[in-house]
């Protein structure tokens, strides 16, 4: 039986959260977006300046032989610094271009989509919690 109120609409109730977090409201992905061009900015120079900040230890500098094993250490670390910038920037770059193929959010694995939570933590993720998971603990 009709109350005389319009139905027509579903239950607001739970408003942003309608379809239990899964696919991206517009408003979302553009945030992500936002998000993911200033990481790929923030990166890129991160990976270009390494270029300069690697050079050679200085050996005729009159530093003694810990803190030149601590140069050599600092430098071995910037390098590490730059692969892992790099890799992080090759998945930002692969999510900009599933945000322009129109499947970003989705995991790669399952196809589910991957919450805006963990985008929001970390935009350029591919998987899913679980899947993430379980591809770490198969490594
Ligand atoms: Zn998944």
């Amino acid at each position: 039986m009709f109350t005389g109120t319009p139905v027509s609409q579903p239950s607001t109730e739970n408003g942003e959260m309608m379809s239990s977090g899964s696919e991206l409201t517009p408003t979302e992905l553009t945030d992500l977006r936002d998000k993911l061009e200033k990481l790929r900015h923030e990166f890129e120079t991160m990976v270009q300046s390494s270029g300069t900040q690697a050079k050679p230890v200085q050996l005729d500098e009159p530093i003694g032989r810990l803190s030149r094993m601590d140069a050599l250490q600092q430098q071995s670390m910037a390098r590490a610094n730059v692969e892992t910038a790099r890799h992080r920037l090759e998945l930002i770059n692969a999510a900009l271009r599933r945000i322009r193929d129109g499947i970003y959010g989705e995991c790669l694995e399952c196809e589910e989509p991957i919450g805006y939570a963990r985008l929001k933590a970390s935009p350029e993720s591919p998987f899913c919690v679980s899947c993430q998971g379980q591809r770490e603990k198969s490594r």
